[in-house]
């Protein structure tokens, strides 16, 4: 039954850190099948938010109890706000107060929320143990579960606290995805989209004919999660550390981290939301200095609209946002170096560079325009 040949993954290159990431239907109800070859330990913490436990936990945890493995439950309420120092405190308290050891194994179920803090604490408790991913939204599996960036936020700013922790393995159970909500997909697609935007001008192609289809169909789905979740690997590949061109990823999160921040993390914008206002701040951003053209720019509005992302900033209550704080809220973003803001400016569609050289009048001129009404 775990037979690799038979199942549908990419690889992650990073010589003895490789891992695999497995896309199919059925992994979380017949986990213990699949992660038996990746530990010995028969002690298991499945560290999940209310959420994803409501839907998921029993199935998960009936495989491995019925292969007899001790499984300790750690469940955290849902969102971003979850995403703190303290409550990794909190979870490493319990698992020391029940036993769990150093060969022990963390599995994480759930959002990019639950894989960033249960990769974390994987990497902390008891000097590092072993970590295995089970992501349950579109932007997980697109995104976050791939490439070992785990965290959490501080009243400073998003993910400022972390490491890189790269998990025994991934399976992306794609059935996951018929529960989520349409907003969340949504969201996640703009992180798939993002892929697309600053390496694969095909693949962008492709998603404006198939939108409509992929978010329908599981098959169609699959395709575009692998698809994008190549363009991830490959730049993770080339710099697992951000050193450099990893970094691209980050097309649209100087913004959107602002955006994120400012609103303090408080439900009312998603993750993935504010990457897709980011990332036509971003385009605004290279069409004013000369890098993508005014249709460029209008295409990628038309498909975010299109597909129900959010495009504009004046969707957010501008008590909140003006460019002063959105420029303040830039400064304690962890890509500033040197006191310079960091900024992916894509170059048409499917590249992007890095640039350190944004002074703050044009992201000014930026979002005073785009909050002019
Ligand atoms: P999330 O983890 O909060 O999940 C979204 C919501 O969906 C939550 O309410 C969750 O309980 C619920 N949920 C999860 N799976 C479900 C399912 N199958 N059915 C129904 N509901 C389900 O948010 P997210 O969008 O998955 O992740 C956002 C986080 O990912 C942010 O903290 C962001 O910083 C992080 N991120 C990390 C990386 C990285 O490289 N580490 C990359 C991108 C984003």
């Amino acid at each position: 039954m775990n037979s690799n040949a038979e199942m549908d993954f990419i690889k992650i290159n990073l010589e003895s850190e490789s891992y695999k990431i497995f896309f199919g239907k059925d992994y979380i109800e017949n986990s213990a099948n699949y992660i038996r070859e990746f530990t010995k330990t028969n002690k298991i913490a499945i560290i999940t938010d209310e959420n994803t436990a409501n839907l998921y936990l029993n199935k998960i945890s009936r495989s491995l109890l019925e292969s007899k493995y001790e499984v300790i439950h750690i469940i955290l309420k849902s969102g971003e706000k979850i995403k703190n120092i303290s409550s990794v405190e909190n979870v490493i308290n319990t698992l020391l107060k029940k036993r769990f050891e150093r060969d022990d194994l963390i599995i994480g179920l759930g959002g990019g929320v639950i894989g960033d803090l249960a990769g974390f604490i994987a990497s902390i408790i008891h000097r590092g143990v072993n970590f295995i991913n089970f992501p349950t939204t579109l932007l997980a599996q697109v995104d976050s579960s791939i490439g070992g960036k785990t965290g959490v936020n501080t009243k400073y700013g998003k993910n400022l606290i972390g490491s890189f922790k790269q998990p025994l393995a991934v399976f992306s159970d794609t059935s996951s995805l018929s529960t989520l909500p349409v907003r969340e997909i949504k969201a996640g697609y703009s992180e798939l989209v993002k892929h697309a935007l600053i390496k694969d001008n095909e693949l962008f192609m492709w998603l404006c004919e198939n939108w409509n289809v992929i978010f329908n169909q599981e098959e169609e789905i699959i395709k575009a999660i692998k698809w994008s979740s190549n363009i991830k690997a490959t730049l993770v590949q080339e710099d697992v550390r951000e050193r450099g061109s990893r970094a691209l990823l980050n097309l649209g999160h100087t913004y959107a981290h602002a955006i994120e921040s400012l609103l303090k993390y408080d439900g009312t914008i998603l993750h993935g939301e504010a990457v897709s206002v980011g990332i036509i701040l971003a385009y605004k951003t290279s069409y004013l200095l000369g890098y993508s053209k005014k249709d460029e720019l209008n295409k990628i509005i038309e498909h975010f609209n299109d597909v129900g992302l959010i495009t504009d900033l004046r969707k957010f209550n501008k008590d909140n946002i003006d460019s002063d704080m959105l420029l303040n809220a830039m400064n304690n973003d962890k890509k500033v170096k040197s006191g310079q803001k960091t900024f992916i400016i894509p170059e048409g569609i499917g590249k992007a560079f890095i640039s350190n050289k944004i002074n703050d009048e044009i992201i000014k001129s930026i979002v005073d325009t785009a909050l002019a009404s």
